[in-house]
C-alpha cells in the first residue's frame, strides 16, 4: 500500500472527525467514504442488508468475541455502506483507525470480532494482503 493513501484517508478521518465533533471511537476507511463504530455510525439497513449481513458471519463463522456486537463496528458499517452502494468489499482496502480521546488518529487494527473477517471479505487491511489461502 503506497504511504501516500494512508496519509489521505487520515487527512479524511480528521477533517470528517472535526466536522462531526467525533472522538474516542474506531473508524474504518474505504472507497473514500469514512464510517464509524457504535450504533449512531451504522448506515441506512434494510431487511436485505441485514440478511446480506448474516449470510456473511455465518459464512466465516464468525462468534462475538467483544462486548460489542459485530454488527456495530466501523468495519462492519463500512461492508454495510459498500453494500448498499453496490460496491463489493473484495475490490477494496480497509483501513482501521483509533481515535483517541484527544482527537488523535491512531492506525489500528480490527477487534477481535472484525478480525475474523475483514481480511476474507476485503482486498487488504491496514497495507496487509489477502492471504491466498484464506
Ligand atoms: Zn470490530
Amino acid at each position: 500500500m503506497p504511504k501516500g493513501k494512508n496519509d489521505k484517508a487520515e487527512k479524511d478521518i480528521q477533517v470528517y472527525c472535526n466536522k462531526n465533533g467525533i472522538g474516542a471511537s474506531r473508524v474504518a476507511w474505504s472507497a473514500h467514504m469514512i464510517t464509524v463504530s457504535g450504533g449512531a455510525g451504522a448506515p441506512a439497513i434494510t431487511p436485505a442488508l441485514t440478511a446480506k449481513w448474516n449470510a456473511m458471519l455465518a459464512k466465516h463463522n464468525v462468534a462475538q468475541a467483544t462486548a460489542l456486537a459485530p454488527h456495530n463496528c466501523a468495519e462492519a458499517h463500512m461492508w454495510m455502506a459498500l453494500q448498499l452502494q453496490d460496491i463489493a468489499p473484495k475490490n477494496c482496502d480497509m483501513w482501521v483507525y483509533r481515535i483517541d480521546n484527544r482527537n488523535r488518529i491512531h492506525r489500528d487494527a480490527p477487534c477481535p470480532n472484525c478480525q475474523q473477517w475483514v481480511l476474507k471479505e476485503f482486498r487488504s487491511q491496514n497495507g496487509v494482503k489477502k492471504a491466498k489461502t484464506v
